[in-house]
């Protein structure tokens, strides 16, 4: 999602005359553009915000946007008495007021829908892969979740003006579209004539644009996994064999602390429908250890679930309390020594999992996604179908390649175009 805004506040600001750079020191306006989910992020912004200070020239403005400004709001500008401005997620189309007046302090964390969207410039070249929102907030109210309160409550885009961003993407340059929402196959737009449209309608209408070859989404809630949905798979082969589908935590007990509305039974009969219906699907998942309350035999109960389902790819983290959300307050806090000895233990079952997938595909063919020269600038990447990075010598690399892959280790993959 910050990807997609970055690019967004980028166009704006070309339209009003800026260029990029990567060099603070010659930069006339800095922003970062922040994520509030966990602590941490947090408090990285702050002392990002302090190098920028020294480094940026004496008149450059500089600010923050995101969902730390949301958090913040006018305590940023105690913390840092000259920062220009602090924007809400849902504001940063508001940056052009201080572009016309430097000296003032521009404060707007309003949580306003989907004005942002229609306000920005379009991006006038996208990279191969699009982001799409195609929703806003996020309605669930997970009890560890800063979420709904930076970006408000879930609103869902017009289906007419997803397709416009999405086609106008591929005109420019896209051929993955990723459509993003903190809920987002829970998308769900009915417009003037009473037609109602699901993700599966995004879906199919995104498939019939020819220079599109790969569709995925992110994140999806378990149980809004609608019929619809999990069938398409079975039948667009442009929506990737790869799902992120949070399971969060193992044990039921947690799950209901943690307010999210499904069980662990009905979680792997969602697996297990799309196991039905696409073989070759595997699953990658976010994961929270030392949620308050959470026992040895709760943390235990993760371990198995994971082990079960066999992920791919996941995120794990340890809990971090976070203002405005229940569990902060909840009073069985799990200490940090423990949290971290859970979160080892889990790392090391998903990277063992994560190993053995990457082995298995040794000897697999897979068309592939261009992504950009390697460190050396010698080698290139590209990422396949399960989204691993894999790596090629070529002199020519074009935007789609038929890979073979021949050789793995737990992070990425090594391979040859045959095509
Ligand atoms: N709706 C998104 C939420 C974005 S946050 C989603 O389903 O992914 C991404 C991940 O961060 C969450 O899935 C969760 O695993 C993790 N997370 C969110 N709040 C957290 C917290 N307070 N502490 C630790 N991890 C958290």
């Amino acid at each position: 999602m910050n990807v997609y805004d970055g690019l967004r506040i980028t166009a704006m600001l070309e339209r009003h005359g800026y260029v990029h750079t990567d060099d603070i020191a010659d930069a006339d306006i800095i922003l970062l553009n922040t994520c509030a989910v966990r602590a941490k992020a947090t408090e990285k912004v702050y002392s990002a915000l302090g190098r920028i200070r020294l480094a940026k020239k004496k008149d450059a403005i500089y600010g923050i946007v995101g969902c730390v400004a949301r958090e913040s709001g006018s305590d940023a500008f105690r913390k840092l008495k000259d920062l220009n401005f602090v924007l809400g997620p849902q504001s940063y189309h508001k940056l052009p007021e201080i572009l016309s007046d430097p000296n003032t302090k521009l404060l707007d964390i309003n949580l306003g829908g989907l004005e942002k969207f229609d306000e920005l410039p379009p991006i006038t070249k996208s990279p191969l892969v699009a982001y799409i929102p195609v929703q806003e907030g996020c309605n669930h109210c997970c009890t560890y979740c800063i979420v709904p309160y930076t970006r408000g409550p879930e609103i869902s885009r017009a289906f007419n003006d997803i397709m416009a961003e999405t086609m106008h993407a591929a005109e420019v340059g896209a051929i993955e579209i990723c459509f993003l929402g903190q809920n987002v196959n829970g998308y769900k737009f009915t417009d003037k004539n009473g037609k109602t449209y699901r993700l599966s309608d995004v879906i199919k209408a995104t498939a019939k644009i020819d220079s599109v070859k790969r569709i995925r989404f992110t994140s999806s809630y378990p149980t809004e996994m609608t019929d619809d949905l999990i069938e398409l798979f079975g039948t667009e082969k442009k929506l990737l064999p790869f799902l992120n589908m949070p399971i969060q935590s193992g044990s039921d007990n947690i799950l209901k602390r943690m307010h999210r509305q499904y069980s662990i039974s009905e979680y792997m009969a969602i697996i297990d429908k799309f196991k039905n219906i696409r073989p070759d699907i595997q699953i990658s998942s976010d994961f929270i250890v030392g949620f308050p309350g959470e026992s040895d035999d709760d943390f235990e109960q993760t371990m198995h679930a994971a082990k079960h389902v066999g992920y791919i790819n996941s995120f794990s983290f340890k809990y971090s309390p976070r203002p405005h959300t229940a569990a902060a307050i909840m009073p069985d806090q799990i200490p940090e020594n423990i949290k971290s000895e859970r979160l080892i233990k889990l790392d090391d079952l998903l990277n063992e999992r994560q190993r053995e997938f990457n082995l298995s595909c040794i000897d697999k063919t897979f068309e592939c996604l261009y992504e950009g020269p390697d460190k050396t600038g010698k080698k290139h990447i590209y990422r396949t179908p399960y989204m691993q990075p894999c790596i090629v010598t070529t002199d020519n690399p074009t935007n789609m390649a038929t890979i073979t892959i021949t050789s793995a280790n737990k992070s990425c993959l090594h391979g040859k175009i045959i095509d």
